[in-house]
């Protein structure tokens, strides 16, 4: 037998088995202006008789996406307002983005930056802009933290993120190194002993951020990925986008929380949908969020709570949504509400 390869087209995804022939013209018009991919291990996830899956909903392209609202916006979150140099978004003093590559192992249908991504996408950083964004990280002292995101920066060949390691390893007020990464879902097996010495670099911490959207994503294969990097030495959190019909639901998502718990990986944040264009159909109200936020807090461990989160429009920044838990009654004195909803004075 072949070795399985990611499909990238609609026709692949009907040879597959994992799209309906009749869906082959919508598919393929979506994959015009937005990358397809699903990598094998992704593929093996989605179960073809339910019209509902929760990974085929993530990853196989539906006509929706041709549908942009007229509050969605190419750069949803103004990465272009805060690129002083290309590869580099600096809206934040103490941290900047390294966005060294545009491509991913697997695109996701509620992409954040869709209109980036893809192999028609920025494309990856010559040699020579490489040092241009390493010297501009270097020639600004409040950078304390570098966040290597994109595209995906685990899919660069280990060779090229010793490079990038090496290069911040000379740069003595970078004390973090983080990577936002779906690699461990998508291609576990790409998180071999070659790629994590890679990251190594003297003095510097490596942190982790796992993308992972619905507990089925955790599989043995994934969760031995991350043991790999933990055991290394590499901090791990994840990053969780809440999505209608994939994981607005409770016990969906406090399974998906406990199982970043169980592999060692915090729970760090929980997106809502940033405003990219044909992504209407996975963003639900925001007081619907902060409902499902609230019954995590009771059901589930502190552990398991992430910090339910919005990226502003415009390049503003993260803040935070969950729903006021405190309010002022004056003089010193609060109203507070426990996870039921009941509201006790304090002090
Ligand atoms: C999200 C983001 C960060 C990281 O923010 P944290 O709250 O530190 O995780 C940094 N820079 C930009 C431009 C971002 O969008
Ligand atoms: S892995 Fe991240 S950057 Fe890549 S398609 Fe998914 S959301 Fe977009």
């Amino acid at each position: 037998m072949d070795t399985p390869r990611t499909l990238k087209s609609a026709y692949d995804l009907i040879a597959a088995g994992l799209l309906e022939e009749s869906r082959h013209n919508e598919a393929a018009r979506v994959g015009e202006r937005y990358a397809i991919a699903v990598t094998p291990a992704i593929a093996e996830l989605i179960d073809r008789a339910d019209p509902a899956d929760p990974i085929a909903l993530q990853f196989i392209p539906q006509a929706d996406e041709l549908v942009t609202r007229p509050e969605e916006r190419d750069d949803p979150i103004g990465d272009h307002a805060h690129t002083p140099i290309k590869g580099i978004v600096h809206r934040y003093p103490d941290r900047v983005l390294l966005k060294a590559v545009h491509v991913c192992p697997v695109y996701c249908r509620f992409c954040f930056r869709r209109e980036m991504v893809g192999p028609d996408g920025d494309g990856t950083l010559s040699g020579e802009e490489l040092e241009a964004a390493l010297a501009y990280i270097a020639a600004h002292d409040e950078i304390w933290e570098v966040i290597l995101t994109g595209g995906d920066p685990l899919v660069l060949s280990p060779r090229r993120l010793a490079a990038i390691m090496q290069g911040l390893a000379g740069i003595d007020h970078v004390r973090i190194v983080r990577f936002h990464s779906r690699v461990p879902v998508a291609t576990p097996q790409a998180i071999n002993g070659e790629l994590i010495e890679a990251l190594k670099a003297a003095g510097k911490t490596v942190w982790v951020a796992l993308h992972a959207n619905h507990p089925k994503e955790l599989t043995a294969k994934t969760r031995a990925a991350c043991a790999r990097l933990i055991d290394a030495g590499i901090a791990m959190v994840s990053q969780t986008v809440l999505l209608k019909g994939v994981n607005d639901d409770p016990a969906i998502l406090g399974a998906l929380m406990r199982g970043f718990v169980e592999t060692r990986i915090k729970p760090y944040y929980l997106h809502h949908p940033d405003l990219a264009p044909g992504t209407g159909h996975f963003r639900m109200d925001i007081a619907e969020g902060q409902a499902i936020v609230a019954a995590l807090r009771g059901q589930y461990s502190g552990l398991c709570q992430p910090t339910y989160v919005l990226d502003i429009p415009g390049g503003h920044g993260k803040t935070p949504l969950a729903s006021a838990t405190t309010q002022s009654i004056g003089e010193g004195c609060w109203s507070v509400s426990d996870y039921r909803g009941e509201r006790h004075i304090w002090p």
